[in-house]
């Protein structure tokens, strides 16, 4: 079923709470692929009721960003979501989520929000938030689904739900990625065949930092110029960003001793894709 007002989800979901059934939420800006059904699998083992939301937020987007170009097909993402297990996909429109005069934003301060995304894209985060927390609001989700694709947002949500005493659990599962370790991304399509072929080389630097460290490397100075230069091997790769911070914190640190996170942001052409990988020792 698709719902795209907030006053019929509503209704909806105070019905669910009478039944006291359980409600798991995830939120996506659509065009689906198995990253994100892996969420929706997830959630439906999870919970009684699964909550899907489609909504492309313009206000995570920068001025010079593909918001109005960002990929969009509810027909096929309606489809594959129930196919996941969705019994609801909530597809609102921008004029339902932000009233007009609406004035109010949720922010989360500090390095967390600072680094990475949120230096290359410095609104970004802003707008995640204050979308999340309008979802949280009309769903009232028990769990909710984040990928750890996106590191840096599940810790930014993490802290904002812990922050401000939510009555949500937020879940992060695993990045899914092709045959070829590329993570799944709306935005692939984007990219053309050399593009698409080059772009395994984000995955290929995260693999060879961690066998650097586990075999003992830990100066993150050296870890971190290890991935730089894999990365410009590629000839149509546009570093953005790699750094290596303590995870969840994204604190500055000089040596990998906690959980850290290697994270790479790379343009290809006029495509930017991130991806990660969490330093932990050898299990
Ligand atoms: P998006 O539609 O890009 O906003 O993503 C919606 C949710 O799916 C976010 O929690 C993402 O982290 C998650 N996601 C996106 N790509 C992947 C992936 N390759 N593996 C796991 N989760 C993903």
């Amino acid at each position: 079923m698709v719902i795209n007002t907030k006053d019929e989800l509503k209704r909806f979901i105070k019905n669910a709470h009478e039944e006291q059934k359980t409600i798991g939420f995830v939120p996506t800006m659509g065009f689906l692929h198995k990253g994100h059904l892996s969420l929706v699998k997830k959630a439906k083992e999870e919970n009684q009721l699964v909550v899907v939301s489609i909504f492309v937020n313009p206000t995570q987007f920068g001025p010079t960003e593909d918001f109005e170009t960002y990929p969009r097909d509810i027909q096929t993402d309606t489809r594959l979501a129930m196919e996941a297990g969705a019994d609801v996909i909530f597809n609102p429109s921008t004029e339902e989520m932000y009233v007009p005069g609406s004035s109010t934003w949720v922010e989360v301060e500090g390095d967390i929000t600072s680094v990475l995304c949120g230096a290359s894209r410095p609104t970004h985060f802003r707008g995640v938030t204050t979308v999340v927390n309008m979802l949280f609001n009309i769903v009232e989700p028990d769990k909710a689904y984040f990928g750890q694709k996106d590191a840096q947002q599940a810790a930014v949500l993490t802290k904002m739900v812990q922050d401000l005493h939510m009555n949500v659990e937020i879940v992060v599962c695993p990045i899914v990625r092709e045959a070829d370790g590329v993570a799944l991304s709306s935005r692939n399509i984007y990219l053309n065949k050399e593009e698409r072929e080059q772009a395994a080389v984000l995955n290929r630097s995260l693999q060879l930092v961690q066998e650097a460290y586990w075999k003992g490397e830990k100066s993150v100075e050296v870890l971190t110029e290890l991935i730089v230069k894999n990365i410009n091997q590629m000839p149509l790769a546009e570093i953005d960003y790699v750094n290596i911070y303590a995870y969840p914190s994204l604190k500055t640190i000089a040596k990998v001793e906690e959980k850290a996170i290697a994270a790479v942001a790379v343009k290809f052409g006029k495509t930017r894709l991130i991806d990660n990988i969490i330093l932990e020792k050898r299990k």
